[in-house]
């Protein structure tokens, strides 16, 4: 346990100082030129403003987590019609996925609705969808399958994208575990996005399965109970 919150801790030190480092470079390195033409400045205005960016991004992942650390009763569970609620996520992240070229596909076997978290639960698959689309390729797809049987509901997501390497399976579920650390910086990723996702569907006793092969795609299948017993 120590040894895992040390890990995270330093982890959490390394991941908030990587921007606060870039923007006292860029600080700095504007401070230090004499007549700066407005171009240049404007450059590394720019540049600054996305290291905020993404220094906020961390903190609200952060948040998210130590949130939902502290304890399940603060669940606010409630009847949710499950279909909406993807439906609602497939249309915030259609912009994201139209501009990757990456068609994303809702495709629901039958109506659903279940004791969850809404904003919870909006959270965690959201960033399985979001996942699906970022770590796709050009022109690829990404199809949500929702479907059930009289215990539970299961959210496939499934992409056509870059795929998770065998010996990266078990751990991309861990806390600021990313693969290829660049790609994940360059789409805006934390790291934290399936620790969180992991975290909200264990609150709900349900379970979340991968299957993967490099190159070929990802598929990501949530269980979760219809009901809701504390
Ligand atoms: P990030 O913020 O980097 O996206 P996540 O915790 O959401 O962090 O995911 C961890 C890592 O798992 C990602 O950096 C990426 O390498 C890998 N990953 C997650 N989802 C997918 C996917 N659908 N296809 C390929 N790789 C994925």
């Amino acid at each position: 346990m120590d040894q895992t919150r040390e890990e995270f801790v330093s982890n959490v030190s390394h991941e908030l100082k990587t921007p606060i480092t870039s923007i006292r470079v860029l600080a700095d390195s504007l401070m230090s030129m004499e007549e700066v033409p407005v171009e240049l400045y404007r450059e590394f205005m720019t540049d600054i403003s996305d290291e905020i960016d993404r220094e906020s991004k961390i903190i609200d992942d952060l948040l998210s987590l130590v949130k939902m650390d502290k304890a399940a009763a603060e669940l606010n569970i409630a009847q949710v019609d499950i279909n909406a609620l993807v439906q609602q996520i497939l249309k915030r992240l259609r912009p994201i996925a139209k501009k990757r070229n990456v068609e994303l596909i809702y495709e629901s076997i039958r109506e659903v609705t279940a004791d969850v978290d809404e904003v919870k639960l909006s959270l965690a698959i959201n960033n399985l969808v979001e996942n699906a689309v970022k770590y796709n390729i050009e022109n690829g797809w990404v199809r949500v399958t929702l479907d059930a049987d009289h215990k539970f509901f299961y959210i496939k997501v499934a992409d056509s994208g870059i795929g998770i390497p065998e010996e990266y399976q078990e751990h991309i579920f861990e806390r600021f575990y990313r693969v290829d650390k660049a790609r994940s910086r360059e789409t805006g990723g934390t790291g934290l996005g399936l620790s969180i996702t992991r975290n909200v569907i264990l609150m709900h006793h349900g379970a979340i399965r991968l299957s993967s092969k490099e190159g070929e795609g990802s598929t990501f299948t949530v269980r979760i109970p219809l009901n809701y017993i504390s």
